[in-house]
């Protein structure tokens, strides 16, 4: 496949044009079109209504997933982060591998009661009812620079609650970072003004 060759043959993290400022990351619409064709589309999941983006398909084709990691690594490495931080569960996958490019470490965001150490926490509103995100008072310093990353920016309540748990720990944190943002929920319209937010491949 000639895309998938390209994305072999030229490393994503050498090529030139991922600026700071952009809030997409500048991939080709090639590029972009076979990102999309390895998502799979699940309608009615996990409720009637939603159609809900399977990524699972994108992570086992191995040369679609290291250009993903490639490309967010980039983009990340701009921001000159100390953390890579990771929202549970997908975060999980994503983050760890784009830390190891950068030789930073991998702070964990989890969901309530998984945490052994004392907790920050923060509740968030759901479409419906509320959820909640902790992370270890100690993960990190005050001062550092963090980037949160997740799989999909959705209605943006789960990227700002993280937002908001790393600012309590007196940290920054300089980007919010995903592979897919479905823009026609407005999910970056919930961040902080200011705040770096990037994804790479957008559903209008
Ligand atoms: P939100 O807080 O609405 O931005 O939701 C973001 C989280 O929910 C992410 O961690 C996604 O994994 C998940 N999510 C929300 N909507 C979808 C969707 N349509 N397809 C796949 N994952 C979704």
């Amino acid at each position: 496949m000639v895309i998938s060759d390209a994305g072999k043959e030229k490393s994503p993290v050498d090529s030139p044009g991922l600026l700071v400022d952009s809030t997409t990351v500048p991939l080709s619409a090639d590029q972009i079109d076979w990102l999309k064709s390895t998502i799979r589309d699940i309608p009615d999941f996990p409720r009637t209504g939603i159609v809900f983006k399977d990524l699972t398909t994108l992570l086992r084709d191995g040369v679609a997933f290291g250009f993903v990691v490639s490309v967010m690594a980039k983009r990340c490495a701009r921001m000159n982060p100390d953390y890579i931080a990771g929202i549970e569960a997908r975060g999980f996958i994503l983050g760890p591998a784009i830390a190891d490019r950068l030789g930073v470490g991998f702070v964990p965001i989890r969901k309530p009661g998984k945490l052994p150490h004392t907790t920050e926490k923060v509740d968030y509103q759901l479409e419906y009812g509320t959820d909640s995100l902790e992370v270890h008072v100690d993960a990190v310093e005050p001062g550092r620079k963090v980037v949160v990353v997740d799989d999909l920016l959705a209605t943006g309540g789960t990227a700002r609650a993280a937002y908001e748990l790393i600012t309590r720990l007196g940290a920054e944190v300089v980007s919010l970072g995903f592979m897919v943002e479905l823009a026609f929920l407005s999910g970056r319209s919930k961040q902080p003004d200011g705040v770096d937010v990037f994804s790479l491949v957008v559903y209008d």
